[in-house]
């Protein structure tokens, strides 16, 4: 049998910061160990401001985010992830600026605790006498009128709408996300500096040449809200309709004409928004929701679709729609399904097979697709600005993700990077307010970083104790209470999700692993017996050869400047695999020669000009 190796690496500072993988995997980088422990701890105005910091969309985060977090959570490996998204929601409600009645209180808090222990982008604004134009109010425009506001600009967005939030308001259906919460942040954003014109149409109120001739800078940050219906025979029969033109009409309260049987066409989570919304409006009957995906395959979060099952959507996977039947009067009857074989080729894109020999019929009076959105970028038409488009007709975005071909004119959002999670809006905006400040003072920010590993951190870390509850490794992650499915279905108003108690939110803090704590080894000090790793109740430590190591350059000459040679003679070594650590600290107590310390990893990260 060929003999077992390992790549080795030493760790540096991108190490230890992704070893921290909560916050990596959040794309504006919030730290969530740090308030999962203050909640655990019983602290939670400290929670939430470690929340809010680099997220101007906390409250609606906590309630409605795709948490990537959790995906990267490294508990999720050992069992599962920590609950970080309900979590969130626990301390928001507590004290996000949907508590405040006066939102410029909240935002002088905010101000004060940013001051302290934000990205030092405060007041860095360099030329404010020109506003800066934002076209949409979506995640990406609110967040970054909220970064350009706090650098000291003047941003001014300019919304079609009649309301501000984008698919926040017209797309998620109110039973995840109350509309007060949403309007709160918006107040707060307000509160701020911002501006927001609702009701104005670039392309119609005000062309985009006029808006980037009398701006500092213009940013685009239209997203992509218009529903996608399959061309087939009957798609144009009446009672056929966009998934997201219903969302939009529920939300604005319009009356919807739909029913008794429903067949909504998707399967990700707007395919169960539109299906969960209308099994919510009177006369339905029946909501089946059918998709190509096999239910592994499916889009849709998991959680979705267990909420809805519970709520009554029957599901069928693996069949596509073929046509669309209408009566003498052009009114839907049924539609068609085909067998799906397979969704994607063997190069794992999108190309699905079907087996028309293998029909099912469903009986429909209302058939909703909901099976992605579109762009409408009408408002570009005939602008005078020489704006690069694809093949595809869509904007040319640069290398850096927000800048277009034309000086000052930027995108964020979905614009930027096709429809994907609120969070990536809200980065997406927070990068454009960066480039866009660059572009206004003509001076490059970059990181500075500071960084330190200490045994001493207020308690949390000392003589080898890392504070965790006993047995917080078996603590089971505990689903979020809900109403009854009965309940829940009296209208899309009623909040599914009841959210965490104080005792449940404590617990459930507790089972985060603390990832910024690290072993820290001194291999002066190490007499190579091994007993740290026969400790380890994960098996991550190893007494290894040198002959089974391979490792990089950096290692390589590190070896070789202390011990005159190369590794790969006869000799041991102790190699940690992090994955699966747990932070127990057992190791370092185990060491008979205090070769190990469990040591906390401080960073600091600031923008300052290069
Ligand atoms: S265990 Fe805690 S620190 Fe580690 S990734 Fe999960 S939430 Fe973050
Ligand atoms: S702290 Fe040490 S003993 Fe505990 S899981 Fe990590 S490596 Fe193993």
């Amino acid at each position: 049998m060929p003999k077992r190796t390992f790549e080795v690496v030493i760790p540096d500072y991108k190490y230890w910061r992704q070893n921290i993988k909560c916050q990596t995997g959040c794309p504006v980088n919030t730290d969530s160990r740090g308030y999962v422990r203050a909640i655990s701890q019983g602290d939670y105005e400290k929670a939430y401001w470690i929340a809010r910091l680099p997220n101007p969309l906390a409250s609606i985060c906590g309630r409605i985010c795709g948490a990537p977090c959790e995906l990267a959570c490294r508990r999720g490996g050992i069992d599962a992830s920590v609950s970080i998204r309900a979590l969130k929601r626990f301390v928001t409600e507590r004290y996000g600026a949907e508590v405040y009645q006066e939102k410029k209180e909240f935002t002088e808090r905010f101000k004060e605790i940013f001051k302290k222990e934000g990205t030092g982008i405060e007041g860095i604004a360099k030329d404010t006498s020109r506003p800066i134009s934002i076209v949409g109010a979506g995640p990406a425009g609110l967040a970054c009128a909220h970064e350009l506001a706090l650098m000291g600009y003047r941003p001014v967005i300019y919304e079609m709408e009649k309301v501000a939030g984008g698919m926040c308001a017209l797309g998620i259906p109110p039973y995840r996300l109350p509309r007060e919460i949403l309007q709160a942040e918006i107040d707060a954003i307000k509160a701020l500096g911002v501006e927001i014109r609702l009701g104005t149409m670039i392309g119609r109120d005000i062309s985009l040449r006029e808006l980037y001739d009398n701006s500092a800078s213009v940013l685009l940050a239209v997203g992509a809200k218009k529903s996608r219906i399959l061309e087939m025979p009957g798609s144009n029969s009446k009672g056929v309709y966009g998934g997201v033109d219903f969302l939009k009409k529920v939300a604005l309260g319009e009356e919807v004409e739909i029913g008794p049987s429903v067949v909504v066409i998707g399967g990700g989570n707007v395919a169960y928004d539109v299906a969960r919304t209308a099994i919510r409006q009177k006369g339905v009957e029946s909501v089946t929701l059918v998709c190509i995906e096999k239910y592994e395959e499916m889009l849709a979060d998991k959680i979705e679709i267990e909420e809805g099952e519970e709520e009554g959507i029957q599901r069928i996977n693996s069949f596509g729609p073929q046509r669309i039947n209408a009566d003498i009067n052009g009114t839907v009857e049924s539609v068609t399904f085909i067998k799906c074989i397979s969704v994607f080729d063997s190069e794992g894109k999108f190309n699905p097979r079907f087996d028309e020999s293998e029909t099912l019929d469903i009986a429909a009076d209302t058939v909703f697709f909901a099976i992605g959105q579109a762009f409408d970028l009408s408002f570009l038409d005939n602008v005078d600005l020489p704006i690069e488009r694809t093949e595809r007709g869509m904007i040319k975005v640069g290398p850096d993700g927000v800048s277009t071909s034309v000086a000052g004119l930027f995108v964020a959002g979905d614009l930027a990077h096709g429809p994907r999670l609120v969070i990536d809006a809200v980065a997406s905006g927070k990068k454009a307010a960066m480039a866009i400040h660059e572009y206004i003072s003509g001076r490059k920010l970059k990181l500075s970083i500071t960084e330190a590993h200490t045994e001493e951190y207020a308690g949390e870390v000392s003589d080898n104790e890392v504070q965790h509850p006993e047995d917080y490794e078996k603590i089971k992650r505990r689903p979020v209470p809900t109403l009854p499915p009965e309940e829940r279905k009296k209208d899309v108003r009623t909040v599914v999700e009841k959210g965490y108690t104080e005792d449940m939110a404590e617990e459930q803090g507790s089972r985060c692993l603390n990832c910024k704590v690290n072993t820290i080894f001194n291999g002066d000090r190490c007499i190579l017996c091994g007993g740290c790793a026969d400790v380890c109740p994960e098996y991550c430590l190893r007494l290894v050869s040198l002959e089974s190591i391979r490792c990089d350059e950096t290692l390589l000459s590190l070896y070789k400047n202390r011990y005159g040679k190369d590794p790969y003679g006869s000799g041991s070594a102790i190699i940690k695999d992090d994955e699966r650590c747990i932070r127990c600290g057992l190791c370092a107590k185990r060491c008979p020669v205090n070769a190990i310390t469990m040591e906390r990893f401080i960073f600091k990260e600031v923008y300052v000009d290069e």
